[in-house]
C-alpha cells in the first residue's frame, strides 16, 4: 500500500512553525515535543521531520541518515528526560487499528511511574 501524506495535520503545521509546541530536543532530521494531553508524568512525542505517515512508512521509505538520526533522538529523550533508571515505553500508533490521531509518524515515550500492562484485552 502507497501512503498519502496530509500536509495539513497537526504536526505538519508544528514543523512549519504554524502552531507552537513544547519543543525538547531538535536535531537535523527529528524533533521532540511534549505531548499537549500527558498520559504520564513523562509524555514526549518524536518524529522526523520529513514526510511520513507512519512507522513501516519511514522505515521503508526514509533515508538511513533520516533512521539514525531519529533513532538517536528517540534515545537522547529517554536519556535527557531521565528515564533510564526507572523505565519507559514507546509507542507509536498507525491507521484504524491502532487508532493514530495524528497522520505524521511520532513514537510516544511514557515513563515517570509504572504505566500498567500493555494492552487491555478485550472485552
Ligand atoms: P496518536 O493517537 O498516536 O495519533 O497520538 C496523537 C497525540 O498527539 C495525542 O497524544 C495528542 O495528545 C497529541 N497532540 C495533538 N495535538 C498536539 C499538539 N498541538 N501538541 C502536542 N501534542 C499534540
Amino acid at each position: 500500500m502507497a501512503y498519502t501524506y496530509d500536509d495539513q495535520n497537526i504536526f505538519a503545521k508544528i514543523l512549519r512553525g504554524e502552531i507552537p509546541n513544547a519543543t525538547v530536543l531538535e536535531t537535523e532530521h527529528t524533533l521532540a515535543f511534549r505531548d499537549i494531553q500527558p498520559q504520564a508524568p513523562v509524555h514526549v512525542l518524536v518524529i522526523p521531520k520529513g514526510p511520513y505517515v507512519c512507522y513501516d512508512h519511514f522505515a521503508r521509505e526514509a533515508s538511513d541518515a533520516e533512521i539514525v538520526d531519529f533513532t538517536r533522538a528517540v534515545g537522547e529523550v529517554v536519556k535527557a528526560e531521565g528515564l533510564q533508571e526507572g523505565g519507559y515505553r514507546i509507542i507509536s500508533n498507525a491507521g484504524e487499528a491502532g487508532v493514530q490521531e495524528v497522520p505524521h509518524l511520532h513514537v510516544h515515550v511514557l515513563g515517570g511511574r509504572v504505566l500498567g500492562r500493555m494492552l487491555q484485552r478485550a472485552g
